[in-house]
């Protein structure tokens, strides 16, 4: 069971960029790394993707499909793979929301959530949501200084 993740801090403002611009809707993005050991993900890449549910709300998002797929392209037949997945909350705690929860079909990725206060990005937080869509638990997040 992954209990922590490895990112690096420009990984990690490359996530909060992503939510402060977004805002208010929500901005998500995909989670691209490897397992640096059986408990660790290592993130190495976070891809921006189009939010395509944001001009019908603030409180939803569903990842571009069209950027998962160049994506998965791309790393095929390389060591790294879709470790997760990123969104934000606009204000809102960053904690996964029983919309979350309903629409985790791929319990093997990692989520990652941030809070966006009045348009100012807040401290990530990482979840592994179980296939049973309800139950959660939260991993820690180890930033690492390149
Ligand atoms: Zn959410």
């Amino acid at each position: 069971m992954i209990s922590r993740i490895d990112i690096t801090k420009l990984s990690l403002d490359r996530v909060k960029i992503s939510a402060e611009n977004c805002y208010p809707s929500e901005a998500c993005g995909f989670l691209v790394g490897q397992l640096a050991s059986p408990k660790v993900v290592e993130v190495i890449r976070v891809v921006e993707a189009k939010n395509i549910l944001a001009a019908e709300s603030n409180t939803q998002f569903e990842a571009d499909p069209k950027t998962r797929i160049m994506l998965e392209k791309e790393i095929r037949g390389t060591p790294v793979k879709l470790v997760g997945h990123y969104h934000s909350h606009p204000d809102c705690a960053a904690i996964p929301s029983a919309t979350d929860l309903k629409n985790c079909f791929e319990p093997e990725l990692l989520w990652l959530i941030i809070s966006v206060n009045r348009g100012k990005a807040d401290t990530p937080c990482a979840y592994q949501i179980f296939s049973d869509q309800q139950n959660y638990r939260q991993i820690d997040i180890n930033t690492v200084q390149v």
